[in-house]
């Protein structure tokens, strides 16, 4: 409460000033047009990807899953181990300089076509509609009293949500367990633990960001909103109204000569307005809750073509552009992304192809340095874990390197390792005790049986008395 002289009397009137601005529900109007059509494959892309994926099988299993348990994640023939998590880092590092790579050049692509939140606001969105009817009629909706009409579309239309939202949930855990049991133990009613948690989690997410929180997700939640600009230059394509042209705006009859009247090409129909999803007016300049749809694009484009006025009132275009300077898209900032990203494109690319099929972890038995045998020799005991990566069963074969009389007692073992299994073993190292003293290193060399590829060569030390 704040004392202030409004009265003619001169006494104090006490205002109340709300730091709180309450929250207007909005209704964007439905619209299309070039981009709308973009943002509509879009979805139906990624959302048909995020559905589907979880469905497709290969040679016999899941093909896509990510078994956080058994420590392996399936994406179709590739399987990835904890040991290759430097690819996950790789990916990581891929998709942040995209985003930056992306942002240069074409502002908020990520938000306006592809960002999840986007994609799932805008299926509620056409739920709702399909429901409740088109903006006017929302609108009136929303306003009008309860009643048996108004309770019937209300319901119908969180009925819908809530099931979709519990489907988007059960896809989500369908990448992490198999989706075939979950939805059957969900059949059942015999889902619990993590699997029903994550599922009701993320399914709740769904409903409330893109059933309530909307647009201000974007506007209060979203980091990316916050730090865009640093990623911004003066020729950064973004979606401006043009301020030349459409200015002063105003509106007039139809049948009016254009080159006569002293206003700008704005007939100041809001349309531009009412499509927008996070409510705001672009026509003041470019605001960080703008998330680069380009719904006002579509809209005042068919206003333009209804008035019959050039398209492009409201644009891409760049701060240059705009300005009247010359512009480059493609500049220095671009190049040097774009460099970067195939770069490390290629090398994860080829790492990819060259990793390791195959993993050895070598462990010295701390039970005892040494031991002395009766054949007067020096023996060590190792701890070997030999793991298969490829989804076959293969054969390797384990020999010594680096220390001269060095030999495995009973010979060069063969072992027979299941597909994406683990064989534990003990070997015995054996060298004659006159030749050796002290602390020496040796390799074990895990070769391919079948092929008699070299696969690694993991260094230990052998111990010896000084
Ligand atoms: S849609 Fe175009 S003409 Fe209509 S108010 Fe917006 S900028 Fe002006
Ligand atoms: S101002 Fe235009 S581009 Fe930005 S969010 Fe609104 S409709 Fe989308």
């Amino acid at each position: 409460m704040t004392p202030r002289d409004h009265s003619n009397s001169g006494q104090p009137q006490e205002e109340v000033i709300s730091f709180y601005a309450k929250h207007e529900k909005i209704h964007p109007r439905e619209i299309s047009g070039r981009f709308s059509r973009l943002r509509k494959i879009s979805v139906f892309a990624l959302l048909g990807l995020f559905y589907l994926v979880p469905w497709l099988s290969w040679e016999g299993r899941q093909a896509v899953l990510f078994d956080l348990p058994a420590r392996k994640f399936y994406i179709w023939g590739l399987v990835l181990w904890p040991q290759d998590f430097i690819f996950l880092t790789w990916l990581l590092i891929l998709l942040g300089l995209s985003l930056f790579f992306f942002t240069a050049l074409a502002g908020r692509l990520w938000c306006g076509y592809a960002c999840p939140q986007t994609v799932w606001t805008e299926v509620f969105l056409w739920i709702e509609r399909w429901i409740e009817g088109d903006r006017n009629k929302r609108i009136r909706l929303q306003k009008s009293p309860w009643s048996r009409g108004k309770l019937i579309k209300v319901s119908s239309k969180q009925f819908v949500w809530i099931v979709f939202s519990f489907w988007t949930g059960v896809s989500f855990v369908g990448f992490f367990v198999p989706i075939g049991t979950l939805v059957e133990s969900i059949a059942h009613a015999e889902v619990n633990g993590w699997p029903l948690f994550w599922t009701l989690f993320y399914g709740g997410a769904t409903y409330a960001n893109a059933g309530f929180m909307r647009e201000q997700v974007c506007q209060y939640m979203c980091p990316y909103a916050r730090f865009q600009s640093a990623m911004f230059d003066r020729d950064t394509l973004i979606i401006t109204y043009d301020q030349k042209r459409g200015e002063p705006r105003g509106a007039r009859a139809r049948s009016s000569d254009r080159s006569q009247q002293s206003l700008g090409d704005c007939v100041d129909c809001t349309v531009c307005v009412q499509v927008c999803p996070t409510g705001i007016d672009i026509r003041k300049g470019l605001q960080y809750e703008c998330i680069a749809c380009a719904a006002c694009v579509d809209a005042c484009d068919s206003v333009m073509d209804k008035v019959g006025y050039p398209r492009g009132l409201i644009r891409y275009t760049t701060q240059h552009a705009v300005d009247g300077h010359p512009t480059k898209v493609l500049r220095g900032r671009t190049y040097v992304y774009a460099t970067l990203l195939t770069v490390i494109f290629i090398v994860g690319v080829v790492g990819l192809i060259h990793r390791k099929t195959a993993d050895l972890d070598v462990i010295r038995d701390r039970n005892a340095l040494y031991r002395e045998t009766v054949h007067d020799e020096i023996e060590n005991v190792y701890l070997l874990r030999v793991l298969n990566k490829q989804m076959t069963p293969r054969a390797f074969t384990l020999t010594l390197e680096g220390l001269s009389g060095a030999h495995i007692d009973g010979g060069t073992p063969r072992w027979h390792v299941l597909g994406g299994e683990i064989y534990t073993t003990a070997v015995r190292v054996e060298v004659p005790s006159d030749t050796i003293h002290g602390g020496h290193t040796l390799r074990f060399v895990l070769t391919d049986a079948s092929t008699g590829q070299r696969l690694l060569a993991e260094k230990a030390r052998f111990i010896a008395p000084p």
